[in-house]
């Protein structure tokens, strides 16, 4: 076959050149090995696949790792932070200030529980949510804050805690992001009134589906085990009717069906057992690309604040608009079509049609809004291989240097 095109190694794929790689490189991906499998295994061949021991002893493994006194499991992420707000008590005419920069969940559980979201812009060097902002929107129906550890970088949890303790409020901190993530030289998962992690696949340890909510008080641990089961308890000291014999249970409050699998807490705790590892190949994958990137002049990497070590879930590059010739769209196709599997997070949660309909409207949030157009997400996962980063940085400076205004 005769190419009528002649071309080079530095024609964009996007353009009719030969794409960086050849199989499209994911942005998150589990790790999964044999012993994983073999967990998994033995708990499917035991008496219980769910209700069983599996799940008290994923959870106290995950309490012991961030020091924690508590740790009740959910189906998923989203059901731990629904759990987190019922036992926060949210209601109807409550005000719980989150960020835009998230994904809709650390909003919606607060619509779930009939409360409402009110969105604090964020800081414009870490793209975590701005203490300042939130302060300037306490009102007296404020009953909760839902901070979000994003990228794997902690929040200003302190200030964010004396707020609270000063008027009551409660702090949930959205941590799907920063499971094994420092502040302060304390591990993420004690320093909030409760605590999310999210086990998702993408996620830094994986169930399938799963997530936990962490916590050093009782009252709240006993509300979101109540809530994870219908409402339902077998608490011989909180039933109304106490001689009904040994079958007997009440239902108290109107919960869910949340529970995770022994099958599920299995595979966490196995996966838990290899974090450290994990969160250590996703900043030394990180320290690459800062290395790599430091002298681009077309974007912005991730800045850290000194005091507390982000777990990096996401690598997000910040474009540079006022130097390339084209928008995040052009760059994120042509990266797409070097077969470079990047992403976007997040578009703000009040562009969403659902929020909008409610009356949130653009110009809420400038510093997100403003940065929701340049940011692209990188591949970074644990299972990376050095020649995959090394993909990822050539199609960078290939494409960015296409486009780049001289
Ligand atoms: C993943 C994630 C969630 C929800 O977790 P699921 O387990 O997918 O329900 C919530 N908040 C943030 C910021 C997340 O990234």
């Amino acid at each position: 076959m005769i190419c009528l095109v002649q071309t080079s190694n530095d024609q964009l794929a996007i353009l009719g050149g030969q794409p960086t790689r050849s199989e499209l490189l994911p942005y998150g991906r589990q790790w999964i090995d044999d012993t994983d499998i073999e967990s998994v295994i033995q708990t499917l061949k035991s008496p219980f696949l769910t209700q069983g021991p599996r799940i008290k002893e994923f959870e106290n493994s995950v309490a012991q790792y961030v020091g924690a006194k508590y740790a009740v499991s959910f189906s998923n992420g989203t059901a731990a932070l629904h759990g987190a707000c019922f036992a926060a008590g949210i209601g109807e005419g409550d005000e719980v200030i989150t960020t835009p920069m998230t994904f809709a969940a650390s909003a919606n559980c607060v619509r779930y529980c009939g409360g409402t979201v009110v969105f604090a812009d964020i800081e414009s060097d870490t793209y975590n949510i701005d203490k300042f902002k939130i302060k300037s929107l306490l009102t007296p129906k404020t009953k909760a804050i839902i901070p979000v550890d994003f990228t794997g970088q902690p929040a200003d949890m302190d200030e964010i805690m004396e707020l609270a303790r000063d008027r009551n409020l409660v702090v949930i901190e959205d941590a799907a992001h920063s499971l094994g993530a420092d502040y302060k030289g304390r591990k993420v998962g004690s320093i909030a009134d409760m605590t999310m992690f999210s086990f998702h696949p993408v996620k830094h340890v994986t169930t399938g589906e799963g997530g936990i909510i962490t916590t050093n008080s009782l009252e709240y641990y006993e509300k979101l085990l109540l809530f994870r089961s219908h409402g339902i308890t077998r608490d011989k000291d909180l039933l109304e009717h106490k001689n009904e014999g040994d079958w007997y249970y009440e239902m108290h409050e109107l919960g869910f069906n949340y529970r995770i699998t022994d099958i599920q807490a299995a595979l966490g705790s196995s996966q838990l057992s290899k974090l450290d590892g994990f969160v250590a190949r996703r900043k030394a994958i990180a320290q690459q690309y800062n290395e790599a990137f430091a002298m681009n002049a077309t974007l912005i990497t991730p800045f850290q604040k000194s005091d507390r070590e982000s777990s990096w879930h996401l690598y997000i590059i910040q474009l540079k608009l006022d130097e390339l010739k084209v928008g995040r769209k052009e760059v994120f196709d042509a990266l797409r079509k070097e077969n470079i599997g990047v992403n976007v997070h997040y578009l703000p949660v009040h562009y969403h049609p659902y929020y909008k309909n409610l009356g949130y409207e653009k110009g809420i949030a400038d510093v997100a809004e403003t940065l929701y157009q340049g940011i692209i997400s990188l591949p970074l996962f644990p299972a990376m291989l050095d020649s995959d980063i090394q993909d990822v940085v050539n199609a960078v400076e290939k494409v960015l240097g296409y486009y780049r205004r001289t």
